[in-house]
């Protein structure tokens, strides 16, 4: 049988790999905790109408792109493809839509949709997103995107632009539609293939087409001149209050989100080292959702964040992979080449519980090959303890970085490298 291998667009994330996601999600944790927002969640899999009746039915997510199946009971199920229908299920289900005042949540973990894998598209993909429920203010979507850009500086992420629209309330989407159609529709037949059944279905997309032919028809439509008064006056505070805070930002009349439920202010990342998926994040104003979906009305804003992409960008920053080869680092080898592999397992555990992490051998094998073993697994301090050592009654700690290495007497061994360790 030949060996079998991962489905295309997913990934394993080996070990150091996953040294550097766990410092992206504790950076993440630490700085969501400063903010003010707390943990939410949601199963990996939901009743498909969930995604159906909150992203649209025409939203190419939707149409295209989700992974849909039916359970053993019948039911009609999907792999949740964004996180933010999820939540608002969820906020409602408990009943937090009638508690009143304000939420915030944040969640993190894969993503599903089958799009075509390429460099920055994977099927299954991870997302960090924030929900704040209960404040219509646009000074809440300045805040959030304080957030946003503290998460990047967080994770070191240079060089990145934020990209600011309104999409206008739910009253201004038909007068938005209609300047689109009536703009494009003398050249209908010009659009790329896509867009000629989005003209019909949700044509607010086509001024997101990445085919140049569709970009040059769509060149200069500008959603924010058919928003109404006060949403207009929402986006002026909103724009504003980015520049007070030093937040740089550029307006993008023609920034339109993929999905339905955007009202009024609309935002996106994008960052120039990601290739032709060059959006870090995205996200906005969703006050009608948590209404759409049977709630009561309470208007939200959030954003998602893609975290492979994260750390994309991060590669164009010195250091960021530097971190994870000093973590590893920092774990102690414990050898017992000639002595009981028992008393090993002993010792390791007095580390742990000094919080040390170590780990033993296990092998009946030469110290040579002990220490080769420990050399290439990056532990920078191994603990060696053979039949000599124990006949002299000490242990050897040995720094394989200088290759120094001193004895020490049986009882002080554990507070002397504990001092050692400090010290590194
Ligand atoms: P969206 O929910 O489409 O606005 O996506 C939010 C962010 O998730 C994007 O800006 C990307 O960084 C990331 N993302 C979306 N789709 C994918 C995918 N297929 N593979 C990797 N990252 C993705």
């Amino acid at each position: 049988m030949s060996p079998l291998k991962a489905l295309g667009g997913t990934s394993d994330i080996l070990p150091d790999e996953a040294d550097r996601w766990q410092k992206m999600e504790e950076t993440a944790r630490r700085v969501l905790k400063l903010h003010g927002f707390r943990e939410i969640r949601t199963p990996l899999f939901e009743e498909s109408a969930v995604f159906t009746s909150s992203l649209g039915e025409a939203a190419e997510i939707v149409t295209k792109q989700m992974y849909l199946f039916e359970d053993r009971g019948g039911r009609k199920v999907a792999l949740r493809p964004e996180g933010t229908a999820s939540v608002v299920r969820a906020f409602i289900e408990h009943g937090l839509d009638k508690s009143g005042g304000l939420t915030r949540f944040y969640y993190m973990g894969p993503m599903f949709r089958a799009e075509r894998p390429q460099a920055g598209r994977r099927r299954q993909f991870h997302q960090l997103g924030v929900e704040v429920f209960g404040s219509a203010s646009p000074y809440q979507d300045a805040e959030v995107l304080l957030l946003l850009v503290r998460l990047l500086k967080g994770w070191d992420v240079r060089g990145w632009v934020l990209k600011l629209n309104s999409l206008g309330c739910r009253q201004d989407r038909e007068a938005i539609i209609e300047q689109v159609r009536a703009k494009l529709s003398p050249h209908r037949q010009k659009l790329c293939e896509d867009c000629q059944v989005r003209f019909e279905k949700n044509p607010l997309r086509i001024l997101d087409c990445k085919e140049s032919r569709c970009q040059e028809l769509s060149f200069g439509i500008d959603v924010s001149t058919a928003v109404c008064g006060a949403c207009r006056d929402h986006f002026e505070k909103v724009s504003r209050t980015l520049g007070r805070l030093k937040i740089p930002f550029e307006k993008d009349p023609h920034m339109v989100r993929g999905l339905d439920y955007y009202t009024r202010t609309a935002f996106e990342v994008i960052h120039g080292g990601l290739g032709a998926q060059n959006a870090l994040g995205g996200g906005g104003r969703y006050d009608d959702l948590v209404e759409l979906m049977g709630g009561s009305p309470v208007p939200a804003v959030g954003f998602a964040v893609g975290l492979e992409r994260v750390l994309m960008a991060q590669e164009t920053s010195s250091g960021a992979a530097q971190g994870a080869v000093a973590d590893r680092a920092a774990a102690v080898f414990v050898s017992t080449a000639g002595s009981d592999i028992t008393d090993g397992l002993q010792w390791v555990e007095l580390l742990r519980e000094k919080g040390i992490p170590a780990v033993a051998n296990l092998e009946e094998r030469p110290l040579k090959r002990q220490l080769e073993q420990a050399d290439k697994w990056g532990f920078q301090w191994v603990v060696i303890r053979g039949e000599m050592e124990r006949e002299k009654g000490v242990f050897v700690v040995k720094n394989m970085a200088s290759r120094s290495q001193e004895e020490i007497p049986e009882k002080m061994w554990l507070n002397v490298l504990q001092k050692r360790l400090n010290r590194s």
